[in-house]
């Protein structure tokens, strides 16, 4: 059974850079998403179509098919009074926020300034080359629900 829309497919992957430190890497072993739904980055899913249970493959995804490109409109000055004052600040720390239409945002501290903090919301990995060993381990059909959810569910149920 090939990797198509509406297909389940469990994998094995690591994300290295360009320079072989691993970003990331499957939980337990494995990671299951629905093929065409928009669970994983596009250049990933681009690559994973008609691969079979079994295939190994190296992937490298440019950040316009994967997090994205950094973008400068992301940094954000943010008054330090809309932080709680007695709030431990520190670069590299990463919090929710708002974006500017409600969306749920993860911002990451870039700098401390005297009466400002510095966020940066752009994606972690925004501006990366990727690079993806992956091995597909099983595809399956998705389940009705699952493409009526658009996302995989497991074996206890949605989870929802
Ligand atoms: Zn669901």
């Amino acid at each position: 059974m090939q990797i198509e829309n509406n297909k389940v497919a469990t994998l094995h992957y690591t994300l290295k850079d360009n320079e072989g430190n691993i970003l990331d890497q499957s939980e337990d072993g494995s990671f299951v998403y629905l093929h065409g739904a928009l669970n994983i980055i596009p250049g990933l899913e681009t690559a994973l179509t008609g691969k079979t249970a079994g295939e190994e493959l190296n992937v490298k995804v440019s950040p316009d098919d994967g997090y994205g490109v950094r973008s400068e409109e992301h940094m954000q000055e943010v008054p330090k009074e809309m932080f709680e004052s007695d709030a431990d600040i520190q670069v590299g720390m990463q919090f929710h926020a708002q974006g500017p239409d409600g969306q749920a945002l993860m911002v990451t501290v870039a700098e401390i300034k005297d009466e400002a903090i510095v966020v940066d919301g752009n994606h972690p990995l925004a501006g990366m080359e990727l690079n993806f060993d992956v091995k597909i381990i099983e595809v399956r059909d998705a389940s009705d629900e699952e493409m009526e959810h658009g996302h995989v569910h497991s074996p206890e149920g949605c989870g929802h």
